[in-house]
């Protein structure tokens, strides 16, 4: 029987991508930003227009920093177990741009979970304009035919379950808050919770 396939967020599930972020723009731009401040919407977080956000994003992209966010030590084990039982890739909004960064971290701190081809850009911002913040990775995980998405981002979560998959929201951060949530979607905090709700899945 062919498995079951869970879709995986970098930023924020895997990559301490809040802290990294903010810690380098406060030394870039004077920001004094902390992680609980983070927006994926960046020209809200830094108030600019989107002609500057492609500027710095450049900068930020093109800075290597990527390559120096934390990795979540909790996820590695619990990926090696879900390995077993299904097939497991990546699909992140991060740009084109940082592709190389990126797969090169991934098989830095997941060693063995993920190959190149399993790794997948959603490219939601490799153009970024005002419909950026509005795009999801619905399309993208429908294409790949993945069961699940285990995203910190809301409206991704929104999107796949909207669509009738199952969506795990990771995490309990300032930008995913949500007074109510679709059945089809999860709130997990951490990997230890993740492991124990695919554990449950097995048994039903
Ligand atoms: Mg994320």
């Amino acid at each position: 029987m062919k498995k079951a396939t869970i879709a995986i967020d970098i930023d924020d599930v895997l990559a301490d991508n809040a802290a990294g972020f903010v810690a380098f723009s406060n030394a870039q731009w004077g920001t004094n930003l902390r992680p609980e401040d983070y927006d994926e919407h960046w020209a809200k977080l830094w108030r600019v227009d989107h002609e500057e956000v492609e500027r710095r994003a450049n900068q930020l992209h093109e800075s290597g920093v990527l390559n120096t966010y934390r990795h979540n030590d909790a996820a590695l084990p619990v990926l090696k177990r879900l390995s077993v039982d299904y097939d497991l890739i990546i699909v992140t909004s991060r740009r084109l741009q940082v592709r190389a960064d990126t797969t090169a971290w991934i098989h830095k701190h997941y060693p063995g979970i993920f190959t190149d081809e399993t790794i997948h850009f959603a490219g939601i911002w490799d153009t970024i304009d005002a419909q950026s913040i509005h795009r999801t990775k619905a399309d993208v995980i429908e294409a790949l035919g993945a069961d699940y998405l285990i995203d910190d981002q809301l409206k991704h979560c929104q999107a796949v379950a909207a669509a009738g998959r199952t969506a795990i929201l990771f995490g309990d951060y300032t930008w995913n808050q949500a007074d109510t949530l679709s059945k089809r979607i999860v709130r997990l905090n951490d990997w230890a919770a993740v492991q124990e709700f695919f554990t449950n899945e097995a048994g039903r």
